[in-house]
């Protein structure tokens, strides 16, 4: 009785061994490391219009200098849910799923980096 548990489970043990060595690691790894570094490509994200009715809902502005309750030298460029690039003159954020800001801009949703 043991011995047939004992054997049951190499058996098992040997299907998942067998299984997982189908699977190329590579196979696994490359996409996942081409994710994490993959850049954030303003050019993909098209501009979000300050007509937009979530551009308005934050009072989103394409020139910080244009926006009465703005910090001085608050922008998106350093805003913390900026994803830009550094340097860059519009990048994706995060509020906008699928659009990017302008780096001078500004929005009442605007937080400090960490
Ligand atoms: Fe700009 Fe930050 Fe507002 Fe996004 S949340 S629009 S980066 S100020």
């Amino acid at each position: 009785m043991a011995k047939e548990k004992l054997l049951s489970r190499r058996q098992v043990l040997r299907r998942v061994v067998s299984v997982t060595s189908l699977v190329p690691i590579a196979a696994v790894v490359a996409p996942i490391a081409a994710l994490r570094s993959a850049p954030v490509r303003a050019a993909d994200t098209p501009l979000i219009s300050v007509d937009d009715p979530a551009a308005k809902a934050v009072k989103y502005v394409e020139d910080a200098s244009k926006a009465k309750a703005a910090m001085p030298g608050s922008t998106c460029a350093n805003c913390g849910l900026y994803q830009g690039k550094s340097g860059a003159k519009d990048g994706p954020c995060q509020i906008f799923p699928g659009k990017a800001v302008t780096a001078a801009g500004w929005c009442t949703s605007w937080a400090p980096q960490m």
